[in-house]
């Protein structure tokens, strides 16, 4: 068995706020199955915790970044955890990554520099006895592993996965120091980016392999649009980039077991989880499709478009279930809309419970980002027989097939794309919704479909695996 070691920030079903935690949590066992054994390095925030149940303490340190810290091990829900109790980093209140305002810690920096540098620490020494052939970081919360373990003189190589891009880890080159980094690699072919320090930048520099989690998403990466600032680093290493698509944890994710709705194995099945989910959202019958959204509320979800786009859909006798939390300005414009349409319903929050209950009850998932490194949620779609309708960007580019003029001849169309990403695009694709809803045969058909999709982990476990193959064998 390889032995990996994960960096992440959040893993499910401890801590997640986005799909980074699906991977983290679901990931491990798949690769299990593939011949590597994962032990996954997590931050010990309060919530976490609180749900450790027996730990071993593997190790101390007198003073990580500020305070002292404990290395604990444990298992959880089948997930083999090293977590970082540093009550000075993680033991506050707020969210894992900022205060109760949505405002960033100031002391992020130092926050992941810490799991950085635990991770290089297990690397070059290991844990009661447990060293790692490969290190896995996800994201730039994981971006400064390479640099400590080059200071430690790790010898196991790093693989870097990108789950978001837009997401840089800045910090002032003042805390060159205060981060424990070497300052002679704080330049451009290294760590540093546009004078300040780049976490993610250190991790792509640093990589053995870099990956994304779809192939359209490795390709647009390349380009200024998509890249942001980090298009020319990724086209320097194109050789040592791929993209391999996220699946979903089938057991968490399956409409035949899942415990927060009437189960199924048809699409048949869906109509008492719809009117189920009509009454929690407060909407009445309708003769339209009733479409759902599950989503962080953010510029790159395009929920601004959707609010432009949705009279198409009204129009059509549609209906809007939407659950989300994120910018309070796209919070309140949503509310209001809510209220002058009574075929909209917002639900502000974050509910895990809730989101099955809207996979299972919804005709079609709305998924209009303006870019989109996997997505999770059309996935869980194509799962329970809820269409996706989806911007043509990165993984909703991978895993949806359009219901063009040849997709529907052959029998194989499983959701709708639209492109380019804007207000008109959507609406014209709300509208080519409504005509599949109201054939009913078509409708049923590419449920089906969309039901057969293998959305499994197995062909990304098996991807991954052979990374760490390859990565294992070209060492010197
Ligand atoms: P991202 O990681 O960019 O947020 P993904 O589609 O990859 O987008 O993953 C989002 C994950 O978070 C999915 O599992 C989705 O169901 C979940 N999610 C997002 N917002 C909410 C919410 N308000 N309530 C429950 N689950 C949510």
């Amino acid at each position: 068995m390889i032995k990996a070691l994960f960096v992440v920030s959040e893993c499910a079903p401890l801590v997640k706020t986005g799909g980074l935690a699906d991977v983290a949590g679901a990931l491990p066992a798949a690769l299990a199955k593939q011949g590597a054994a994962v032990r996954v390095l997590l931050p010990g925030y309060r919530t976490v915790m609180g749900q450790l149940g027996k730990t071993k303490t593997a190790a101390r340190y007198k003073d990580l970044f500020g305070g002292p810290a404990k290395l604990l091990a444990c298992t959880v829900a089948g997930l083999d955890l090293l977590v970082l109790d540093a009550p000075h980093l993680y033991d506050r209140d707020g969210s894992i990554y900022g205060d109760a305002t949505g405002a960033d810690w100031p002391d992020n920096a130092e926050r992941f520099a810490a799991l950085c540098m635990t991770a290089a620490k297990i690397a070059s020494g290991g844990v009661n006895g447990w060293t790692p052939d490969i290190v896995h970081g996800h994201d730039w919360q994981a971006g400064l592993t390479p640099e400590y373990m080059r200071k430690l003189d790790a010898a196991a190589p790093f693989v870097f996965t990108i789950h978001n891009i837009a997401f840089h880890g800045i910090a002032d080159a003042g805390k060159l120091d205060a981060l424990s980094l070497d300052a002679t690699r704080f330049t451009s072919e290294n760590f540093e980016f546009w004078g300040k320090i780049s976490a993610l930048k250190a991790g792509l520099v640093g990589a053995a392999k870099i990956n994304t989690v779809s192939q359209t998403y490795a390709e647009e990466l390349l380009t200024p649009e998509f890249g942001i600032g980090m298009d020319g680093i990724l086209r320097a290493r194109q050789g040592d980039l791929s993209g391999i698509v996220n699946g979903i944890d089938l057991e968490v994710w399956n409409p035949a077991t899942d415990p927060n709705i009437t189960p199924y194995k048809t699409p048949g099945g869906k109509s008492a989880n719809k009117k189920a989910l009509r009454k929690t959202f407060g909407l009445g019958a309708a003769d339209g499709p009733l479409c759902v959204l599950v989503s962080r509320l953010t510029e790159q979800k395009g929920i601004d478009l959707l609010l432009d786009a949705l009279p198409a859909l009204l129009d059509r006798g549609g209906q809007l279930a939407l659950l989300g939390s994120g910018d309070p300005i796209l919070e309140i414009a949503l509310l209001e809309a809510a209220d002058r349409h009574e075929n909209l319903s917002v639900k502000i929050g974050y509910d895990e419970a809730l989101s099955h209950q809207m996979m299972a009850g919804g005709d079609a998932i709305v998924v209009p980002s303006r870019f989109e490194p996997c997505g999770l949620t059309q996935l869980y779609g194509l799962r329970y027989g809820t269409l996706p309708l989806v911007a043509l960007t990165g993984g909703l580019a991978d895993t949806v097939i359009n219901a063009n003029p040849a997709a529907l001849a052959r029998g194989v169309a499983t959701g709708i794309q639209f492109f380019p990403v804007t207000a008109q695009a959507l609406a014209n694709a709300f509208v080519r919704l409504a005509d599949l809803f109201e054939d009913g045969k078509t409708w049923k058909a590419m449920q089906r479909n969309a039901m057969r999709q293998p959305v499994d982990w197995e062909t990304a476990a098996t991807t991954y695996a052979g990374l760490y193959r390859s990565v294992l064998e070209a060492r010197p």
